[in-house]
């Protein structure tokens, strides 16, 4: 039996998670879930899972949720606030953490399970943009394990021999291939670009999830994360990463070996099916997941990524080639600059502007620490709200 805390609960990919979790109360039971602001999904999970804790992060609502935990019959500790994801992160009664908070605020939470050892289920990718330097070698001490739910990732994660050790070529791996849909705008002219809606934005053609990576997804600054996060993960350079578009959304990652192989992961566009991989590892567990029928799918179409209209892949890129504080600086001008796009503040075609201007506002240093890295994220963020309104 894994005790297993959900972290970004109420999100998208802690409802397939917790769909998983559902399909096997023998194997798993819940230790813990989060939330940010939505109070009354989380007493309802709290009151279907009956977790020993349950928290959310913006410390105003600790009543709200208190109250409603009591007034559900849930007898489960309510705590609040940034520093108690920390603390169900690290809680010695979870030996299973699912990463999935999005953006920066999930960093906390993803270093202190690192720490402590637990088995990290990681979507929260921006965490390993801002933070890989200091994320890797805490896993190391910590002594735990990472399983990318990231479905690239965990693609790759499957095609890569067990026991792989982050050197590539002591294993024979040419390069990745991350597998991008295209997103939504995929042949949209750059001409209408500009004038995009948040609704087309996140409406994906094969992929239901929440609104700020459903925009990466569009942007293609998504893929561009994971370039950083494969980098970290895998120990790859930037150089032997490729990105190619697949509009079908079947083939989740490739890795092409030294003898001329190329293994590849397919499903269907599901997450669940990382999820159930990351949750029952080493076994192969059911995970809701209709089966993949190759002939009804007949086709499977590869096309390189149109860089002139996505500038977003290649400022990945070049952040990652930079190196030091750079991503951290591209994740948190994109966050603040998918929010101003969301919130109706800038056109679509402005987010990578937004990121290119404060790229070019703060110079990379290398990384020391945590505090530094939320400094260079502060600063970043500030950097990207003039970059805004300088635009307006
Ligand atoms: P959602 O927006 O659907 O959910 C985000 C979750 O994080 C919610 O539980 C939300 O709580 C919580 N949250 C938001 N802000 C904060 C904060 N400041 N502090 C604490 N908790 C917070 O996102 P997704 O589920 O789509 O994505 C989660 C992560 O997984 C992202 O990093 C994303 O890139 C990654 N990912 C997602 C995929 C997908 O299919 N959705 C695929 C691959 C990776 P509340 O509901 O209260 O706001």
């Amino acid at each position: 039996m894994r005790s297993v805390s959900i972290l970004g609960a109420t999100g998208s990919i802690g409802a397939s998670a917790l769909d998983v979790v559902r399909r096997h109360p023998d194997r798993f039971r819940i230790a813990s879930l989060s939330a940010h602001r939505d109070v009354d999904r989380l007493i309802a999970l709290a009151a279907e899972f009956r977790p020993a804790r349950v928290a959310i992060a913006d410390a105003g609502l600790i009543d709200a949720l208190a109250d409603g935990l009591r007034e559900s019959g849930v007898d489960a500790e309510a705590l609040a606030g940034p520093a108690a994801l920390e603390a169900l992160a690290s809680d010695p009664a979870a030996d299973t953490i699912v990463a999935a908070i999005v953006g920066a605020a999930g960093l906390g939470s993803t270093l202190a399970a690192a720490r402590a050892g637990k088995r990290i289920l990681l979507a929260n990718k921006e965490a390993v943009v801002l933070a890989g330097a200091l994320l890797i070698p805490a896993l190391a001490s910590g002594g735990g394990e990472l399983l990318p739910i990231d479905s690239e990732h965990n693609a790759i994660f499957q095609c890569l021999p067990r026991g792989y050790d982050g050197d590539p070529d002591r294993h024979g791996v040419e390069r990745i291939i991350l597998t991008a849909s295209g997103g939504p705008f995929l042949r949209t002219p750059a001409s209408e670009l500009a004038r995009v809606t948040p609704e087309a934005a996140c409406a994906h053609p094969n992929w239901t999830m929440g609104r700020k990576i459903s925009v990466d997804s569009a942007t293609l600054m998504n893929k561009g994360l994971e370039v950083i996060e494969a980098h970290w993960l895998f120990g790859a350079p930037a150089s032997r990463i490729e990105v190619v578009v697949h509009p079908q959304s079947v083939v989740h990652s490739l890795v092409a070996y030294r003898d001329g192989s190329v293994l590849a992961q397919l499903g269907q566009p599901d997450m669940r099916t990382a999820i159930a991989y990351g949750l029952g590892w080493p076994d192969r567990i059911e995970a809701g997941v209709a089966a993949l029928d190759l002939a009804a799918l007949a086709r499977l179409d590869f096309e390189a990524p149109d860089r002139t209209r996505f500038p977003a892949l290649d400022l990945a890129y070049h952040a990652l080639e930079a190196g030091g504080t750079a991503p951290g600086v591209l994740n948190a001008a994109n966050e603040v600059a998918v929010d101003a796009f969301l919130n109706g503040r800038i056109g679509f075609a402005a987010i990578a502007t937004v990121v290119r201007d404060t790229l070019e506002r703060l110079a990379a240093e290398p990384v020391r620490d945590i505090d530094q890295l939320l400094a260079v994220d502060r600063a970043a963020r500030d950097a990207a709200l003039r970059s805004i309104a300088e635009r307006a």
